[in-house]
């Protein structure tokens, strides 16, 4: 038994024991067996228990773990770049491997002053962020993170970094229509930049499809392209953090592909090797390069562990398999499947607000009220009550609180490894469906 820290805020309880998993399905010590519905925390994209991807891992280890990068390149990390600036495409084809989502967000804001400074733009040292928004751990991450919970301890010591609003269709804000909200919101980011001066923003980072503090928010149509504009126009640069979204979760294997939107630098972690092992990317594009190479000698980020070998042999095996069987097309394929399930199951929950997301990573908000989409009494603890029953139930699933306003909102989200079958993703819905109705009921 153990106790939940970050996943969901600041929840302790007593959690089971991970024995194995195969496929959809993990099992605690006990012998229980639960469907894995969010993936862990939308990481375990291919399931648990690849022999393939174990084998590709054993193969490596039998021939070394890993060259340190300042000594030697390696098959698997090449491999790897190869892959990602192929699926990534439009000219993202420079990288920095990493061990977590964190430090690629951190890579990627290094990477960006770098540039600026490169470029004789010096004085570019402030990100703008997004409110709701979740980058990592590591203090440059936190500090354009806007997660109360996990920020208070630190504030004071963080970067001072501008938010601005991040657009949800479904709480608009007073006086916008829905039709107006990408331009609002767009609007809100070059205020932001004027004010500062744009000759001292650097970059502004945004998740394409909000995920853990947001509950799965897609941006509004529009959008993306908005706030490529303006930063094109301003000198600053776009990082999009794919952390959770990216690498073919919401159906196209970057994220942003959707909105045919191209960032000049990018954060990817968890589906880049499905858990396997631990494994992130910050990738940007090509003309970045030149200008820090021919100021500084070298882009300065990275680790003892950056491109570590058999992570990399990790990674080439996941993004092999997502190739060959074509899931991140299957994801495209059964996600209307998924959300007509959750609709047709969850509507007769008056508590459930509103069902959203892209492809195979959903989030369902909960509300007090449907009509008025009052959240519940933040002192109730609904998400965490959730997630007690899920497991109780022999599910797996990811509920964050504090999505409305840092401390009030409870929802859940969804992120099956993109391989699960319909009748897994059914079993996700009904076991979904009955955890919540329980919760609701109790008092
Ligand atoms: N960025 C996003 C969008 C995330 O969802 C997360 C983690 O949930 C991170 C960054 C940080 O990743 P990690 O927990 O691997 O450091």
């Amino acid at each position: 038994m153990g106790q939940r820290g970050d996943g969901g805020g600041s929840i302790v309880s007593r959690l089971p024991r991970i024995a194995w998993g195969k496929g959809s399905y993990v099992y605690d010590a006990s012998g229980k067996r639960y469907i894995d519905g969010s993936g862990g925390p939308a990481l375990f994209c291919i399931g648990h228990g690849n022999e393939e991807v174990n084998q590709a891992i054993l193969g490596q280890l039998g021939r070394i773990a890993h060259g340190y990068r300042y000594h030697f390149t390696s098959e698997a990390a090449e491999t790897l770049q190869s892959i990602v600036s192929r699926r990534a495409g439009e000219g993202l084809t420079e990288m920095v491997f990493v061990s977590s989502g964190s430090e690629a967000v951190e890579s990627c804001l290094k990477v960006a002053l770098q540039y600026q400074a490169a470029v004789g733009q010096s004085a570019r040292r402030r990100f703008i962020a997004r409110r709701r928004a979740w980058h990592g751990n590591t203090l440059g991450a936190l500090s354009v993170s806007h997660f109360d919970e996990r920020r208070e301890p630190f504030e004071g010591a963080l970067l001072d970094v501008r938010f601005v609003s991040a657009p949800n269709a479904y709480r608009l804000p007073a006086g916008v229509e829905p039709g107006q909200l990408a331009e609002v919101a767009a609007a809100e980011l070059e205020t932001a930049i004027t004010e500062l001066g744009p000759e001292n923003v650097c970059a502004f980072i945004f998740e394409p499809v909000m995920g853990a503090a947001g509950g799965a928010v897609p941006t509004p149509p529009g959008y993306a392209r908005r706030v490529r504009e303006i930063c094109t126009r301003y000198g600053v640069l776009l990082i999009a953090d794919e952390v959770m979204c990216g690498a073919g979760r919401t159906g196209t294997w970057r994220a942003l592909e959707h909105e045919q939107v191209v960032p000049d630098l990018m954060a990817v972690a968890k589906g880049l090797a499905g858990g396997y092992l631990p494994l992130g990317a910050a990738v940007y594009r090509k003309e970045l390069m030149a200008p820090m190479v021919e100021r500084y000698g070298a882009v300065r980020t990275g680790h003892t562990f950056t491109a570590h070998t058999t992570a990399c042999a990790a990674g080439v095996a996941v993004q092999e398999i997502i190739e060959r069987e074509r899931l991140v097309e299957k994801v495209a394929t059964d996600a209307p499947y998924l959300f007509d399930a959750l609709r047709d199951a969850l509507a007769p929950l008056e508590s459930v607000g509103d069902i959203r997301g892209r492809g195979f990573f959903v989030g369902i908000e909960l509300v007090r009220n449907r009509v008025t989409k009052t959240p519940f009494d933040p002192e109730r603890r609904l998400h965490e009550r959730i997630f007690e029953r899920a497991l109780a139930n022999g599910l797996i699933c990811y509920p964050v609180g504090g999505n409305v306003d840092g401390r009030a909102g409870d929802h859940v989200i969804l992120a099956p490894p993109y391989n699960a079958s319909r009748a897994e993703l059914d079993e996700i819905v009904e076991k979904l469906t009955t955890s919540i109705r329980e919760s609701l009921n109790e008092r």
